[in-house]
């Protein structure tokens, strides 16, 4: 069956912040200046901010440049900060230390993100956007001259084993004289854009964290709104970067959430588990005893920074947000610098539509970001996240030395390794024996995912890909006891072995998946290629 083609000026991949702001600005600019310009956003949640996980405490400096009567147009930023504690677990004490000049929160808010991109979306379709959610851009189109020409959409009802069901539909192809990419963290339409256009050359490779969240319902007694809260230290050992966040917001709700960086050693390590044993330190568990738990979601979060932000532009697209990773990591925010990066899209996308040749490689866009506070912003902590390569200790006394002496001016730059490098063979650590649930405050992975609300259609071919089927167990399984297991935080991978526990295979529970994109990341030998699967699956969030 051939696919419908439609045309737009410009298409854009993902309804997240940075979509959302590129897709906004352009058409604000285009009604300013009396013109018409047709945008398209892609989205394959199966709406707005179903796929949308964050902390959230949210800078709203870019919000203000975008959209700067937010507050009257009834923007879902209600919660202003209004405290920060920054503390050091052990495993009995809490132990308050001063915080950061980088967590000092006053002027932003606790939010949910999900909540701010849907009301970002009705912002867009009421200036003329076409959102489309439920479709994922499976394919980037490519013109004779190599040129990125649009995005076709996945087909839909292809069964497991490959062959159209009665459901068939071709994918559709959407064709614009610019596309934008916004996929987010590890985006896998952008994957194959850094190799085609060696966008990575010259640069670090890009680290990551794994972000694991949970939202609570607790007694009123115990939440005080616009308390934010960050810890370091235990559960961790002091080799593996990780951390938890608190963030008190709305009506009783409490965000909580540990961040674990995927370059840790230790193949045994759990992120779930970890975060499940957070909870249950003697100064955090009150908080949550008597309380419900009303969702539960993962997601990665770029960790690279600075020197690892690639190329990002090539002839016909660009990159906006976290797909291309404008994180500030000590600061642990990104959705400003994601809104900011697709406004300075537009303002390059804008000039050049009429003026430039379709097309064109969009060298105004990277000369923009750079003459923003992103780029200030981004180079002056641009050490701190690889110090604590070194260990916790170390981490946190270059972070003091190079916040408050040397101020961000260091006249040198750490390097990164990538993630999937950093694990050690299994045989070097004593496997980690982590508490069972207990059913109060910490519970086990099936429940969990329950309340992300997945959900996948059963009939179709995985969208977890193996490249060679024979290293979960040859390779994966040997040497590093099948990690899988362990860093998916939605127990997608299992080992399985027959009645005599003999001949082990790995049997992956796609249906599961969460689409936070770990096992992309951190798979040893990057054997593991996640693809979109039909668009509308993966995880139904609210309010994350
Ligand atoms: C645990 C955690 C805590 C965080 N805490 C904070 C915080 O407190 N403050 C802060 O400012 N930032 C925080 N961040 C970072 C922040 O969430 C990101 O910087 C921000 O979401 C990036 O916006 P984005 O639009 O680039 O990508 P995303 O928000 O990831 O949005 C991308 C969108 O594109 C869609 N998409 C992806 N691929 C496709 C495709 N092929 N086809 C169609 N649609 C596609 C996705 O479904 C998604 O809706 C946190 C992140 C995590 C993981
Ligand atoms: S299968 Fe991969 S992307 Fe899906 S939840 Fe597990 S680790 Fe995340």
């Amino acid at each position: 069956m051939a696919r419908e083609a439609m045309e737009f000026d410009v298409v854009i991949v993902g309804a997240g912040p940075a979509g959302l702001s590129t897709a906004i600005k352009l058409k604000q600019l285009a009604a300013q200046a009396g013109r018409e310009i047709s945008v398209c956003v892609l989205e394959k949640g199966s709406e707005v901010g179903a796929h949308i996980l964050s902390g959230a405490v949210f800078e709203p400096r870019a919000l203000d440049e975008l959209v700067p009567d937010w507050k009257d147009k009834s923007a879902p930023l209600e919660t202003p900060a209004a405290e920060d504690r920054f503390l050091f677990l052990t495993k009995s004490r809490a132990i308050r230390l001063p915080t950061p000049p980088q967590m000092h929160n006053a002027g932003n808010y606790i939010i949910s993100l999900g909540a701010l991109v849907r009301w970002m979306g009705k912002q867009a379709e009421e200036l003329g956007v076409e959102i489309y959610p439920g479709f994922a851009a499976a394919e980037v189109l490519y013109g004779a001259d190599g040129r990125v020409e649009g995005v076709a959409t996945g087909e839909m009802g292809i069964g497991k084993d490959g062959q159209p069901t009665a459901n068939h539909q071709p994918g559709m192809e959407l064709r614009a004289k610019w596309t934008v990419f916004a996929e987010g963290c590890r985006g896998s339409l952008t994957k194959g854009l850094f190799e085609r256009f060696g966008l990575r050359e010259g640069v670090d490779p890009q680290t990551y964290g794994i972000g694991i969240k949970e939202l609570w319902e607790v007694d009123s007694a115990k939440h005080a709104a616009g308390r934010i809260v960050h810890t370091i230290g235990w559960p961790m050992d002091a080799r593996t970067y990780g951390g938890s966040f608190l963030y008190h917001w709305g009506k009783n709700l409490v965000a909580v959430g540990f961040v674990v960086g995927l370059d840790y050693g230790n193949p045994h390590i759990s992120p779930y588990e970890e975060f499940q044993r957070f909870k249950t330190h003697p100064a955090v568990r009150p908080v949550f005893e008597g309380g419900k738990r009303l969702a539960y979601g993962a997601r990665a979060i770029n960790e690279g920074g600075f020197q690892s932000i690639p190329k990002l532009v090539f002839p016909g697209g660009l990159l906006v947000g976290c797909t291309a990773g404008f994180v500030n990591v000590p600061k642990i925010k990104g959705s400003h610098n994601a809104i900011k990066s697709g406004l300075c899209a537009a303002e390059s996308l804008f000039a050049a539509l009429g003026a430039a040749p379709d097309g064109a490689v969009l060298e105004d866009y990277p000369q923009r970001i750079q003459a923003s506070w992103i780029w200030d912003e981004l180079k002056r902590v641009r050490n701190i996240r690889p110090a604590f390569r070194h260990g916790l200790w170390a981490g946190l006394l270059y972070s003091g030395l190079d916040t408050y002496l040397l101020r961000g001016r260091a006249p040198w730059t750490f390097r990164h390794h990538p993630d999937h490098a950093a694990l050690k063979p299994a045989s070097a650590f004593a496997p980690i024996a982590y508490p069972k649930p207990d059913g109060v405050v910490s519970f086990d992975r099936n429940s969990s995912v329950f309340l992300s609300g997945t959900n996948h259609e059963e009939n179709q071919p995985a969208h977890l890909t193996l490249k060679d089927a024979s290293v979960p167990v040859a390779h994966n399984l040997a040497r590093y006891d099948a990690p899988e297991q362990r860093y998916c935080p939605a127990g997608v991978y299992e080992i399985v072995r027959d009645a005599q526990g003999h001949n082990p295979r790995l049997q992956i529970n796609a249906q599961n998946c969460v689409h936070c994109k770990t096992c992309d990341i951190k798979d040893p030998t990057q054997n593991i290629n996640w693809v979109t699967p039909e668009g509308g699956g993966g995880p139904n969030y609210a309010m994350m």
